[in-house]
């Protein structure tokens, strides 16, 4: 919107943000050391994006163009690769400016990275959710501390389960991403455990599985390249996502979603505890289907 977005704004959203008011609020990403994460990493031999805070009266400028521009009734996603990163005090004057500007906004979201939710306070969070923060997306990828330890994740289980727990508690939704296959063959089954062991203790409001493809600008890539990583087979990538969900505890409430172009199969759910067995059927049937068992595994560089 704003011509004087500095370069390092690469403006991601969730697939779910598709028709929403993107306004860019961080540039890059604060920590931005993820093994398989290619978002700010620099593209073609460029330099790794980043991190910035765009100057607040930069952002409010952008939200009185939006307003001007008529581009009421739409959800507003902030975007950056961790806003919440940014003061909260900041963060604050944003969602109320929004708030104050746009008429009729179903819901206001962000990403959001589990330390920066664990260097707030519950009255900061409180605070988000007051003026106006609907829900954030979070990426656990997994709930295994050691595949987390190895893939750099920056945040152990633990981290994830009090950060998880802080944001319900505020009243803020909290929507999470498991990445099928991080743990590769050899980390599968801990992968599938521990992650399942996660989701039961945060409950959150929604989960979502994404499929692990490695991009030629991750650290991943080298791994995957001299065969010290493999990729898992689309039917094991099915079969990983059954196995978590098998491994629910019977308290999960959660939405769960395959919504996007990565994943093999694309089923859904408005509540797990409900849908639980229809939705281990439907898996069951893509894994015992020949066309699923014998589709080749390709790495998918064009998402
Ligand atoms: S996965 Fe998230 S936290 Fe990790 S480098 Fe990418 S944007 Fe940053």
């Amino acid at each position: 919107m704003d011509s004087s977005l500095p370069p390092s704004v690469i403006l991601i959203r969730p697939p779910v943000e598709a028709f929403s008011v993107l306004i860019a609020v961080t540039g890059g990403c604060s920590w931005n050391k993820c093994k398989f994460c290619a978002t700010y990493k620099g593209i073609l031999g460029e330099k790794p994006q980043d991190y910035a805070i765009r100057p607040l009266e930069d952002v409010l400028r952008d939200i009185d163009a939006f307003a001007a521009n008529n581009y009421h009734g739409y959800p507003v996603f902030l975007a950056g690769g961790n806003p919440t990163s940014a003061p909260t005090e900041y963060l604050v004057k944003i969602l109320k400016y929004v708030r104050g500007k746009m008429r009729e906004i179903p819901r206001i979201s962000c990403y959001c990275k589990a330390l920066d939710v664990i260097r707030k306070s519950d009255e900061e969070l409180k605070a988000l959710a007051e003026a106006g923060l609907d829900i954030v997306y979070m990426g656990l990828e997994s709930g295994s501390s050691k595949i987390l330890r190895i893939m750099k994740k920056g945040t152990n289980a633990e981290s994830f389960i009090k950060a998880g727990k802080r944001i319900l508690n505020a009243g803020i939704k909290l929507s999470m991403y498991i990445l099928l296959g991080l743990g590769s063959y050899e980390l599968s089954n801990e992968h599938v455990k521990e992650t399942a062991r996660v989701l039961t203790e945060i409950n959150p409001t929604i989960f979502r599985f994404r499929t692990l493809n490695i991009l030629p600008n991750t650290p991943l890539w080298d791994d995957w390249k001299k065969g010290k990583f493999e990729l898992l087979k689309p039917v094991d990538c099915i079969r990983e996502e059954r196995e978590i969900i098998a491994n629910l505890g019977p308290n999960v409430t959660s939405q769960v979603f395959n919504d996007h172009v990565s994943n093999f199969c694309s089923i859904e759910s408005s509540n797990i505890q409900k849908d639980r067995e229809m939705f281990l059927q439907t898996l069951n049937a893509f894994i015992n289907d020949p066309r699923i068992q014998n589709l080749p595994r390709e790495n998918r560089t064009n998402l």
